[in-house]
Protein backbone atom coordinates (compact mmCIF):
# COMPACT_ATOMS: atom_id res chain seq x y z
CA UNK A 1 0.00 0.00 0.00
CA UNK A 2 1.22 3.08 -0.93
CA UNK A 3 0.47 6.53 1.07
CA UNK A 4 0.19 9.17 -1.57
CA UNK A 5 0.19 13.31 -0.86
CA UNK A 6 -0.44 16.21 -3.22
CA UNK A 7 0.74 19.60 -2.31
CA UNK A 8 -1.05 22.82 -2.96
CA UNK A 9 -0.18 23.79 -6.48
CA UNK A 10 -1.32 19.93 -7.28
CA UNK A 11 -4.74 21.00 -6.31
CA UNK A 12 -4.79 24.65 -8.13
CA UNK A 13 -7.31 24.05 -10.65
CA UNK A 14 -9.43 21.25 -12.23
CA UNK A 15 -6.66 20.56 -14.79
CA UNK A 16 -4.22 20.25 -11.82
CA UNK A 17 -6.77 17.54 -10.34
CA UNK A 18 -6.64 15.55 -13.14
CA UNK A 19 -3.34 15.30 -13.50
CA UNK A 20 -3.77 13.95 -9.58
CA UNK A 21 -6.45 11.51 -10.37
CA UNK A 22 -4.85 10.11 -13.39
CA UNK A 23 -1.33 9.85 -11.19
CA UNK A 24 -3.65 8.05 -8.65
CA UNK A 25 -5.42 5.92 -10.87
CA UNK A 26 -1.61 4.62 -12.94
CA UNK A 27 -0.68 2.14 -9.44
CA UNK A 28 -3.74 0.18 -7.47
CA UNK A 29 -1.66 0.13 -4.57
CA UNK A 30 -2.22 3.93 -4.34
CA UNK A 31 -5.06 3.61 -1.72
CA UNK A 32 -4.35 6.38 0.75
CA UNK A 33 -4.70 10.01 -0.49
CA UNK A 34 -3.69 13.29 1.57
CA UNK A 35 -4.54 16.85 -0.08
CA UNK A 36 -3.99 19.78 0.71
CA UNK A 37 -6.00 23.13 -0.38
CA UNK A 38 -5.30 24.47 -3.51
CA UNK A 39 -2.73 26.75 -4.05
CA UNK A 40 -1.69 28.76 -6.63
CA UNK A 41 -2.45 28.83 -10.39
CA UNK A 42 1.09 31.08 -11.17
CA UNK A 43 2.56 33.47 -9.00
CA UNK A 44 0.90 36.20 -8.05
CA UNK A 45 -2.24 34.21 -7.23
CA UNK A 46 -3.13 33.18 -3.54
CA UNK A 47 -3.34 29.86 -1.92
CA UNK A 48 -6.98 29.21 -0.69
CA UNK A 49 -5.71 28.51 2.63
CA UNK A 50 -4.57 32.09 2.84
CA UNK A 51 -7.56 33.27 1.79
CA UNK A 52 -9.35 31.52 4.16
CA UNK A 53 -6.37 32.91 6.58
CA UNK A 54 -7.66 36.66 5.63
CA UNK A 55 -11.30 35.47 6.05
CA UNK A 56 -10.70 34.85 9.26
CA UNK A 57 -8.74 37.31 10.70
CA UNK A 58 -10.98 40.32 8.55
CA UNK A 59 -13.75 38.37 10.33
CA UNK A 60 -12.62 38.53 13.97
CA UNK A 61 -11.78 42.46 13.43
CA UNK A 62 -14.97 43.56 11.36
CA UNK A 63 -17.44 41.08 12.10
CA UNK A 64 -17.71 39.72 8.69
CA UNK A 65 -15.44 39.37 5.49
CA UNK A 66 -18.01 39.03 2.61
CA UNK A 67 -15.49 39.50 -0.08
CA UNK A 68 -12.81 36.97 1.24
CA UNK A 69 -15.55 34.50 2.00
CA UNK A 70 -17.06 34.56 -1.84
CA UNK A 71 -13.43 34.66 -3.30
CA UNK A 72 -13.08 30.99 -1.22
CA UNK A 73 -16.22 29.49 -2.89
CA UNK A 74 -15.80 30.93 -6.27
CA UNK A 75 -11.96 28.68 -6.27
CA UNK A 76 -14.06 25.73 -5.31
CA UNK A 77 -17.04 26.76 -7.41
CA UNK A 78 -14.19 27.09 -10.61
CA UNK A 79 -12.59 23.77 -9.64
CA UNK A 80 -16.36 21.64 -9.29
CA UNK A 81 -16.85 23.29 -13.37
CA UNK A 82 -14.07 22.33 -14.51
CA UNK A 83 -14.07 18.73 -13.16
CA UNK A 84 -18.00 18.70 -14.25
CA UNK A 85 -19.50 17.73 -11.07
CA UNK A 86 -22.83 18.50 -11.13
CA UNK A 87 -24.82 21.31 -8.89
CA UNK A 88 -25.83 18.41 -7.13
CA UNK A 89 -23.33 16.37 -6.00
CA UNK A 90 -21.31 20.32 -4.99
CA UNK A 91 -23.90 21.81 -3.26
CA UNK A 92 -23.44 19.71 0.42
CA UNK A 93 -20.02 20.24 -0.51
CA UNK A 94 -20.27 23.70 -0.58
CA UNK A 95 -23.25 24.15 2.20
CA UNK A 96 -20.34 22.77 4.82
CA UNK A 97 -17.90 24.80 4.03
CA UNK A 98 -20.40 28.02 4.13
CA UNK A 99 -21.38 26.64 7.52
CA UNK A 100 -17.93 27.34 8.93
CA UNK A 101 -17.59 30.24 7.26
CA UNK A 102 -21.37 31.62 8.90
CA UNK A 103 -21.48 33.94 11.40
CA UNK A 104 -21.43 33.33 14.74
CA UNK A 105 -20.30 34.87 17.90
CA UNK A 106 -16.66 33.36 18.42
CA UNK A 107 -15.10 32.07 21.90
CA UNK A 108 -11.76 31.20 21.17
CA UNK A 109 -10.32 32.99 18.21
CA UNK A 110 -7.59 30.61 17.79
CA UNK A 111 -9.52 27.96 17.39
CA UNK A 112 -11.60 29.50 14.62
CA UNK A 113 -8.77 30.29 12.81
CA UNK A 114 -7.84 26.73 12.60
CA UNK A 115 -11.24 25.74 11.47
CA UNK A 116 -11.83 28.00 9.24
CA UNK A 117 -7.92 27.52 8.02
CA UNK A 118 -8.84 23.59 7.58
CA UNK A 119 -11.66 24.20 5.15
CA UNK A 120 -9.33 24.42 2.73
CA UNK A 121 -8.46 20.97 2.76
CA UNK A 122 -11.18 19.25 3.97
CA UNK A 123 -13.50 21.03 1.11
CA UNK A 124 -10.58 19.65 -1.27
CA UNK A 125 -10.73 16.16 -0.24
CA UNK A 126 -14.08 15.45 -0.73
CA UNK A 127 -14.09 17.45 -3.65
CA UNK A 128 -11.68 14.91 -5.20
CA UNK A 129 -13.19 11.92 -3.70
CA UNK A 130 -16.36 12.58 -5.96
CA UNK A 131 -14.32 13.34 -9.13
CA UNK A 132 -13.04 9.90 -8.64
CA UNK A 133 -16.32 8.43 -8.32
CA UNK A 134 -17.15 10.23 -11.26
CA UNK A 135 -14.45 8.33 -12.78
CA UNK A 136 -16.13 4.97 -12.24
CA UNK A 137 -13.60 4.38 -9.25
CA UNK A 138 -15.29 3.05 -5.54
CA UNK A 139 -13.27 6.49 -3.27
CA UNK A 140 -14.25 7.96 -0.50
CA UNK A 141 -13.59 11.01 2.16
CA UNK A 142 -12.53 10.43 5.62
CA UNK A 143 -12.77 12.77 8.22
CA UNK A 144 -9.48 12.95 10.58
CA UNK A 145 -11.84 12.56 13.82
CA UNK A 146 -13.73 9.50 12.43
CA UNK A 147 -10.36 8.07 11.38
CA UNK A 148 -8.72 8.69 15.19
CA UNK A 149 -5.87 11.06 14.05
CA UNK A 150 -5.74 12.57 17.55
CA UNK A 151 -3.62 15.81 18.10
CA UNK A 152 -2.85 17.96 21.38
CA UNK A 153 -4.90 20.99 21.78
CA UNK A 154 -1.75 23.51 20.53
CA UNK A 155 -3.42 25.80 18.00
CA UNK A 156 -1.92 25.95 14.36
CA UNK A 157 1.03 23.90 15.88
CA UNK A 158 -0.76 20.18 16.29
CA UNK A 159 1.52 17.55 17.48
CA UNK A 160 0.39 14.18 16.96
CA UNK A 161 -0.80 11.96 19.78
CA UNK A 162 0.88 8.07 19.61
CA UNK A 163 -2.52 6.88 19.70
CA UNK A 164 -3.61 8.04 16.68
CA UNK A 165 -0.96 5.49 15.56
CA UNK A 166 -2.89 2.84 16.30
CA UNK A 167 -6.54 4.63 15.56
CA UNK A 168 -5.30 4.86 11.70
CA UNK A 169 -3.94 1.73 11.37
CA UNK A 170 -7.39 0.33 10.29
CA UNK A 171 -7.27 2.60 7.32
CA UNK A 172 -5.54 -0.29 5.55
CA UNK A 173 -9.00 -2.51 5.65
CA UNK A 174 -10.97 0.08 4.12
CA UNK A 175 -11.53 -0.69 0.35
CA UNK A 176 -11.39 1.17 -2.48
CA UNK A 177 -9.32 5.11 -2.18
CA UNK A 178 -9.61 6.64 0.65
CA UNK A 179 -8.81 10.39 0.52
CA UNK A 180 -7.69 12.04 3.83
CA UNK A 181 -7.49 16.15 4.13
CA UNK A 182 -4.29 16.99 5.12
CA UNK A 183 -3.09 19.58 7.83
CA UNK A 184 -5.55 18.93 10.90
CA UNK A 185 -6.57 16.62 13.54
CA UNK A 186 -8.88 17.14 16.36
CA UNK A 187 -8.35 16.63 20.31
CA UNK A 188 -9.62 13.40 21.40
CA UNK A 189 -12.71 15.30 23.13
CA UNK A 190 -12.90 16.85 19.23
CA UNK A 191 -11.46 20.58 19.22
CA UNK A 192 -10.01 20.54 15.57
CA UNK A 193 -6.57 21.78 15.36
CA UNK A 194 -4.21 22.33 12.44
CA UNK A 195 -0.42 21.78 12.41
CA UNK A 196 2.12 24.85 11.51
CA UNK A 197 1.93 26.01 8.22
CA UNK A 198 2.42 22.97 4.93
CA UNK A 199 0.97 20.46 7.30
CA UNK A 200 -0.61 18.55 4.85
CA UNK A 201 3.29 16.31 4.47
CA UNK A 202 2.92 15.71 8.64
CA UNK A 203 -0.66 13.97 7.79
CA UNK A 204 0.78 12.07 5.20
CA UNK A 205 3.36 11.20 6.87
CA UNK A 206 1.60 9.76 9.74
CA UNK A 207 -0.59 7.70 7.69
CA UNK A 208 2.13 6.22 6.03
CA UNK A 209 4.07 5.39 9.50
CA UNK A 210 0.72 4.42 10.85
CA UNK A 211 -0.37 1.96 7.88
CA UNK A 212 3.04 0.59 7.32
CA UNK A 213 3.14 1.80 3.72
CA UNK A 214 6.07 0.43 1.39
CA UNK A 215 5.95 3.77 0.55
CA UNK A 216 5.27 7.75 1.18
CA UNK A 217 5.19 9.78 -2.47
CA UNK A 218 4.82 13.38 -1.65
CA UNK A 219 4.04 15.00 -5.50
CA UNK A 220 4.99 18.43 -5.72
CA UNK A 221 5.96 20.98 -8.39
CA UNK A 222 9.43 19.79 -8.73
CA UNK A 223 11.49 16.94 -10.20
CA UNK A 224 13.30 16.42 -7.48
CA UNK A 225 15.08 17.82 -4.10
CA UNK A 226 17.98 19.71 -5.24
CA UNK A 227 21.59 20.60 -3.74
CA UNK A 228 20.62 24.28 -3.38
CA UNK A 229 17.65 26.46 -3.73
CA UNK A 230 16.80 26.57 -6.94
CA UNK A 231 15.28 29.96 -6.95
CA UNK A 232 18.65 31.04 -5.93
CA UNK A 233 20.99 29.24 -8.39
CA UNK A 234 20.78 28.31 -11.82
CA UNK A 235 19.99 24.67 -13.14
CA UNK A 236 21.36 23.47 -9.69
CA UNK A 237 22.03 19.46 -9.15
CA UNK A 238 19.54 17.20 -8.18
CA UNK A 239 19.71 15.09 -5.34
CA UNK A 240 18.52 11.37 -6.37
CA UNK A 241 18.82 9.64 -2.94
CA UNK A 242 19.16 11.66 1.07
CA UNK A 243 19.29 10.52 4.22
CA UNK A 244 16.43 11.54 6.76
CA UNK A 245 19.04 13.01 8.91
CA UNK A 246 20.15 15.09 6.03
CA UNK A 247 16.60 16.21 4.90
CA UNK A 248 16.09 17.70 8.23
CA UNK A 249 19.00 19.61 8.20
CA UNK A 250 18.14 21.00 4.76
CA UNK A 251 14.29 21.52 5.59
CA UNK A 252 15.32 23.19 8.88
CA UNK A 253 17.18 26.32 7.11
CA UNK A 254 15.23 26.85 3.94
CA UNK A 255 14.36 23.95 2.24
CA UNK A 256 10.84 24.64 1.54
CA UNK A 257 9.70 21.27 -0.99
CA UNK A 258 9.06 19.29 2.74
CA UNK A 259 7.89 19.74 6.11
CA UNK A 260 10.50 18.66 8.26
CA UNK A 261 8.45 17.72 10.92
CA UNK A 262 6.94 15.36 8.35
CA UNK A 263 10.13 13.05 8.56
CA UNK A 264 9.71 12.18 12.14
CA UNK A 265 6.91 9.44 11.75
CA UNK A 266 8.09 8.24 8.40
CA UNK A 267 11.80 8.17 9.84
CA UNK A 268 10.38 6.24 13.20
CA UNK A 269 8.72 3.75 10.97
CA UNK A 270 11.28 3.56 8.29
CA UNK A 271 9.06 4.07 5.67
CA UNK A 272 11.11 5.73 2.85
CA UNK A 273 9.66 9.48 1.72
CA UNK A 274 9.23 9.68 -2.18
CA UNK A 275 9.73 13.48 -3.40
CA UNK A 276 8.00 13.66 -6.84
CA UNK A 277 6.55 15.87 -9.48
CA UNK A 278 2.64 16.12 -10.10
CA UNK A 279 3.96 17.72 -13.34
CA UNK A 280 6.59 15.23 -14.76
CA UNK A 281 5.70 12.22 -12.83
CA UNK A 282 7.81 10.59 -15.05
CA UNK A 283 10.96 11.88 -13.65
CA UNK A 284 13.00 10.00 -10.80
CA UNK A 285 12.57 12.01 -8.12
CA UNK A 286 14.38 12.09 -4.66
CA UNK A 287 14.19 9.27 -2.38
CA UNK A 288 14.74 10.12 1.48
CA UNK A 289 15.53 6.99 3.20
CA UNK A 290 17.52 5.50 6.06
CA UNK A 291 20.66 4.79 4.68
CA UNK A 292 22.13 5.89 1.42
CA UNK A 293 24.04 3.03 -0.42
CA UNK A 294 26.40 5.35 -2.22
CA UNK A 295 27.96 8.72 -0.59
CA UNK A 296 29.18 10.23 -4.22
CA UNK A 297 29.42 13.65 -2.49
CA UNK A 298 30.79 14.53 0.68
CA UNK A 299 28.67 17.66 0.72
CA UNK A 300 24.79 16.72 0.03
CA UNK A 301 23.08 20.07 0.40
CA UNK A 302 23.36 23.50 0.87
CA UNK A 303 20.70 25.26 2.76
CA UNK A 304 20.21 28.85 4.11
CA UNK A 305 17.68 30.84 5.93
CA UNK A 306 17.85 34.60 7.26
CA UNK A 307 16.00 36.20 9.97
CA UNK A 308 18.20 34.78 12.82
CA UNK A 309 19.98 36.98 15.86
CA UNK A 310 22.56 36.38 17.87
CA UNK A 311 22.26 37.03 22.07
CA UNK A 312 26.12 37.12 22.73
CA UNK A 313 27.19 36.74 26.37
CA UNK A 314 30.84 36.55 27.76
CA UNK A 315 31.95 36.18 31.45
CA UNK A 316 35.48 35.36 32.94
CA UNK A 317 35.95 31.97 34.16
CA UNK A 318 32.19 31.02 32.64
CA UNK A 319 33.32 27.48 31.92
CA UNK A 320 33.65 26.74 36.18
CA UNK A 321 30.98 28.41 36.78
CA UNK A 322 28.14 25.66 37.36
CA UNK A 323 25.01 26.02 36.27
CA UNK A 324 25.31 28.90 33.99
CA UNK A 325 24.32 27.66 30.70
CA UNK A 326 20.99 26.26 32.26
CA UNK A 327 20.20 29.61 33.90
CA UNK A 328 20.90 31.73 30.77
CA UNK A 329 18.85 29.43 29.06
CA UNK A 330 16.17 29.55 31.65
CA UNK A 331 15.62 32.99 31.27
CA UNK A 332 15.19 32.64 27.64
CA UNK A 333 12.48 29.76 28.73
CA UNK A 334 10.65 31.88 30.84
CA UNK A 335 10.80 34.64 28.16
CA UNK A 336 8.41 31.98 26.33
CA UNK A 337 11.71 32.14 23.53
CA UNK A 338 13.17 28.50 21.62
CA UNK A 339 16.75 28.51 20.90
CA UNK A 340 18.04 27.41 17.47
CA UNK A 341 22.11 26.87 18.07
CA UNK A 342 24.58 28.02 21.04
CA UNK A 343 28.06 28.16 19.88
CA UNK A 344 30.87 28.84 22.76
CA UNK A 345 33.77 28.60 24.18
CA UNK A 346 35.42 28.94 27.41
CA UNK A 347 34.47 32.41 28.31
CA UNK A 348 31.92 33.23 26.15
CA UNK A 349 28.70 31.87 24.53
CA UNK A 350 26.29 32.79 21.83
CA UNK A 351 22.62 31.77 21.75
CA UNK A 352 21.28 31.91 18.27
CA UNK A 353 17.57 32.80 17.93
CA UNK A 354 14.93 33.50 15.51
CA UNK A 355 14.96 37.08 15.26
CA UNK A 356 10.63 37.10 14.68
CA UNK A 357 10.25 35.73 18.12
CA UNK A 358 12.52 38.42 20.16
CA UNK A 359 10.81 41.45 19.91
CA UNK A 360 13.03 44.82 21.38
CA UNK A 361 10.89 45.08 24.27
CA UNK A 362 11.58 41.35 24.60
CA UNK A 363 15.52 42.02 24.14
CA UNK A 364 15.79 44.95 26.63
CA UNK A 365 14.24 42.50 29.11
CA UNK A 366 16.52 39.77 28.57
CA UNK A 367 19.64 41.79 28.40
CA UNK A 368 19.04 43.42 31.44
CA UNK A 369 18.45 39.89 33.53
CA UNK A 370 21.53 38.71 32.19
CA UNK A 371 23.01 41.68 33.07
CA UNK A 372 21.61 41.35 36.40
CA UNK A 373 21.29 37.48 37.49
CA UNK A 374 23.92 36.06 35.78
CA UNK A 375 26.41 39.01 36.68
CA UNK A 376 28.49 38.68 33.31
CA UNK A 377 30.67 41.02 31.41
CA UNK A 378 29.27 41.91 28.57
CA UNK A 379 25.95 41.08 26.77
CA UNK A 380 24.61 42.19 23.28
CA UNK A 381 22.37 41.16 20.39
CA UNK A 382 22.99 41.09 17.12
CA UNK A 383 20.19 41.51 14.25
CA UNK A 384 20.55 40.57 10.64
CA UNK A 385 21.76 37.55 10.27
CA UNK A 386 21.74 34.20 8.23
CA UNK A 387 22.57 30.86 8.67
CA UNK A 388 24.41 29.09 5.33
CA UNK A 389 24.32 24.86 6.38
CA UNK A 390 26.27 22.74 4.86
CA UNK A 391 24.95 19.07 5.40
CA UNK A 392 26.38 15.92 4.39
CA UNK A 393 26.97 12.20 5.43
CA UNK A 394 29.68 11.78 3.70
CA UNK A 395 31.37 14.72 6.22
CA UNK A 396 31.52 12.45 9.09
CA UNK A 397 34.07 10.41 7.19
CA UNK A 398 36.12 13.03 5.35
CA UNK A 399 39.01 15.75 6.61
CA UNK A 400 39.08 19.02 5.36
CA UNK A 401 35.85 19.95 4.44
CA UNK A 402 35.32 22.92 6.92
CA UNK A 403 38.54 24.48 5.30
CA UNK A 404 37.68 24.08 2.08
CA UNK A 405 34.51 25.76 2.96
CA UNK A 406 36.11 28.46 4.84
CA UNK A 407 38.26 29.14 2.41
CA UNK A 408 35.65 29.49 -0.49
CA UNK A 409 34.00 31.51 1.79
CA UNK A 410 36.82 34.08 2.21
CA UNK A 411 37.93 34.09 -1.33
CA UNK A 412 34.02 35.49 -1.78
CA UNK A 413 34.41 37.50 1.07
CA UNK A 414 31.87 36.90 3.19
CA UNK A 415 32.73 37.55 6.87
CA UNK A 416 31.79 34.71 9.25
CA UNK A 417 29.96 35.56 12.32
CA UNK A 418 29.96 32.09 13.86
CA UNK A 419 31.14 28.44 12.75
CA UNK A 420 29.52 25.47 14.72
CA UNK A 421 29.20 21.89 13.53
CA UNK A 422 26.52 19.81 14.71
CA UNK A 423 27.39 17.50 16.78
CA UNK A 424 25.55 14.68 14.38
CA UNK A 425 28.51 15.64 12.27
CA UNK A 426 26.29 15.76 9.04
CA UNK A 427 25.68 19.63 8.99
CA UNK A 428 28.56 22.75 9.33
CA UNK A 429 26.51 25.76 10.42
CA UNK A 430 27.95 29.20 9.04
CA UNK A 431 26.64 32.50 10.59
CA UNK A 432 26.73 35.85 8.41
CA UNK A 433 25.41 38.71 7.73
CA UNK A 434 22.23 38.37 5.59
CA UNK A 435 23.68 40.75 3.25
CA UNK A 436 26.41 37.94 2.44
CA UNK A 437 23.97 35.04 2.37
CA UNK A 438 23.51 34.54 -1.39
CA UNK A 439 27.10 35.05 -2.20
CA UNK A 440 28.24 32.59 0.70
CA UNK A 441 25.81 30.04 -0.92
CA UNK A 442 26.92 30.72 -4.31
CA UNK A 443 30.89 30.39 -3.51
CA UNK A 444 29.94 27.15 -1.19
CA UNK A 445 27.99 25.65 -4.31
CA UNK A 446 30.64 26.60 -6.51
CA UNK A 447 33.19 24.88 -4.24
CA UNK A 448 31.28 21.88 -3.64
CA UNK A 449 29.34 20.82 -6.95
CA UNK A 450 30.48 23.30 -9.63
CA UNK A 451 34.25 23.63 -9.74
CA UNK A 452 34.69 23.72 -13.31
CA UNK A 453 32.47 26.60 -13.76
CA UNK A 454 31.49 29.72 -11.39
CA UNK A 455 28.25 29.59 -10.78
CA UNK A 456 25.49 32.50 -11.32
CA UNK A 457 22.82 33.46 -9.21
CA UNK A 458 19.20 33.87 -10.52
N1 LIG B 1 -2.64 24.42 3.02
C1 LIG B 1 -1.79 24.46 4.16
C2 LIG B 1 -0.80 25.59 4.04
O1 LIG B 1 -0.80 26.32 3.07
C3 LIG B 1 -1.15 23.15 4.43
C4 LIG B 1 -0.39 22.54 3.31
O2 LIG B 1 -0.58 22.92 2.16
O3 LIG B 1 0.39 21.63 3.53
O4 LIG B 1 -0.02 25.78 4.93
Amino acid sequence: MKVVKFGGTSLASAEQIRKVCNIIREDAERRLVVVSAPGKRHKQDTKVTDLLIRYAERYLAEGAAEAEKAAVCQRFWEIAEGLELSRKIMEPIMAQLEAVLAERKVDHPARFIDKVKAAGEDTCAKLVAQYLRSLGEQAEYVNPYEAGLYVSDEAGNAQVLPVAYEHLRSLRERSGIVVFPGFFGYTPDGVLVTFSRGGSDITGSILAAAVKAEVYENFTDVDSVYVVNPNLVEHPKEIREITYREMRELSYSGFSVFHDEALIPAYQAGIPVHIRNTNNPSAPGTMIVAERKSHPQIVSGIASDRGFCSLFVSKFLMNREIGFGRKLLQILEEEGLSYEHTPSGIDNISVILREAALTEEKEKRIVQRIREELAVDHVSVERNLALVMIVGEGMRKSVGTSARATQALAKANVNLEMINQGSSEVSMMFGVKEVDVDRAVLALYHEFFQPEQVPSLR
